[in-house]
């Protein structure tokens, strides 16, 4: 098998930024045993993209192309490979809902433009883009495969791991293994400082980053014979990263998620748990409930939203409310106290916050957000300082409240 990888984009041309996505794909398809012959750079021009790309058709099995995917005009490549394949733009319905979707989310309309992504040519199989709007396909037809892929390498790389990798391991003779270390505590930029070196010296295993719902993920896929073989590549590099990372932040191996990881742990350690919360407002109880088994630990989970609920249920002091405010680590401490307390648990975590857009000021801005951590008969608070929007904050401020909640519960 050939492959061609095309990337779109008049910014590629002009220096403006660098071609990441080719080199990612290019050692992704090295390890999958398939061959690249040719990268091509084009610019988003109709006349120039349509003749690069039955070049590349011609050349090449496998044609890959990153960007020219979104919903503007000169976002091309979908309608060009449409054409070479001689199918029709088809509306994929479960496309337009997730499309949707990702626009109530952020509390923006969907215009006209954005609907045009989901149309897909027919039969073609959709990647579903977990992080940004534009879906991916991959178009089969006469021996030839035309795999579409948005430009932004958050969007790229989870859509090429998650979907586009075990498509092509048909294609190839070696057995592939991955292992995917999910890490918390650090960012995406402090990730690549600390292991960018492995990240680019390593070959076999790869070494792919990505970031997703705060948390960096790093994939390891090794090639070899035996699937053995390919584990024990990975071994010696994933102790590598270890060291370097420490193994307190990285959270889980796999696909268990955050509440997962505290959940179990909550259980082998026979921790109850109640939650009272002002800003996220159940998000957390909600993620501790996305275990199942979580009813061996998780008694109660308050939303006490209004001053009133915070001293009636949890008998926070109107006195701190009067001193210091519900934002305040005062009123998050009694909060954390105040639920374990009246649900008799050995742990009480509390949220107070401004997630925004509104009730910000100089002293108490948008994004500042009082945990409280309870945990028999001591009590941490944390200030948090976060960006985003109001849902952002929100999702933010629970992320950090499991990931420390995790840590409290390690040095138990
Ligand atoms: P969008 O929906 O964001 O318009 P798209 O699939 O149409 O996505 P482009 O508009 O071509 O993609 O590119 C969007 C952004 O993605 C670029 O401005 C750039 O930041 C990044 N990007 C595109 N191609 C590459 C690449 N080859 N390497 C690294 N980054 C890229």
């Amino acid at each position: 098998m050939k492959a061609e990888i095309l990337s779109v984009g008049t910014e590629l041309l002009l220096g403006d930024i660098l071609n990441t996505n080719v080199q990612y794909i290019a050692k992704e398809l090295a390890v999958l045993g398939i061959d690249v012959y040719y990268q091509t750079v084009v610019g988003d021009n109709n006349e120039r993209l349509k003749g690069a790309y039955k070049l590349a058709l011609e050349r090449a099995d496998i044609v890959i192309t990153t960007g020219g995917l979104g919903p503007t005009k000169d976002d091309l490549t979908k309608e060009i490979a449409t054409q070479f394949f001689n199918k029709k733009l088809v509306l994929h319905e479960k496309s337009l809902e997730e499309i949707n979707k990702f626009f109530m989310a952020i509390n923006r309309p969907i215009s006209e433009n954005n609907k045009k992504q989901a149309y897909f040519p027919e039969g073609c199989i959709i990647l579903k883009n977990n992080n940004g709007t534009a879906p991916g396909c991959i178009i089969e037809d006469n021996n030839k495969i035309a795999i579409l892929l948005p430009g932004p390498p958050k969007e790229m790389i989870p859509m090429f791991n998650e979907e586009v990798t075990p498509y092509l391991k048909k294609y190839t003779k070696c057995t592939l293994v991955s292992k995917v270390l999910r890490i918390t505590g650090i960012g995406e930029s402090n990730v690549d400082s600390l292991v960018g070196h492995i990240i680019d010296r390593e070959k076999n295993p790869t070494v792919a980053p990505y970031a997703k719902d705060n948390e960096v993920i790093l994939r390891l896929t090794a090639k070899a014979e035996k699937e053995e073989e390919a584990y024990n590549l990975i071994k010696p590099v994933e102790e590598e990263i270890r060291s370097i990372l420490g193994d307190i932040n990285i959270y889980a191996v796999g696909e268990k998620t955050i509440e997962d990881v505290v959940s179990e742990m909550l259980i082998k350690k026979l921790m109850s748990i109640a939650t009272a919360e002002s800003c996220t407002g159940g998000l957390l109880s909600g993620r501790l409930i996305n275990y199942p088994g979580i009813s061996k630990v998780f008694l109660e989970g308050a939303v006490t939203y209004s001053n009133e609920a915070k001293v009636k249920r949890l008998g926070v002091k109107e006195e701190t409310l009067r001193n210091y405010g519900a934002v305040s680590r005062e009123c998050a401490a009694e909060m954390a106290e105040g639920i374990a307390r009246a649900a008799g648990t050995n742990i009480g975590i509390s949220t107070t916050g401004i997630a925004g857009p509104d009730g910000g000021t100089a002293e108490k801005p948008v994004g500042l957000v009082y945990v409280g951590i309870y945990i028999n008969g001591k009590v941490k608070t944390l200030k948090l300082n976060l960006t985003g929007n109001r849902q952002k904050v929100r999702d933010r401020a629970v992320a950090i409240v499991l990931d420390s909640l995790r840590r409290e519960l390690l040095s138990l």
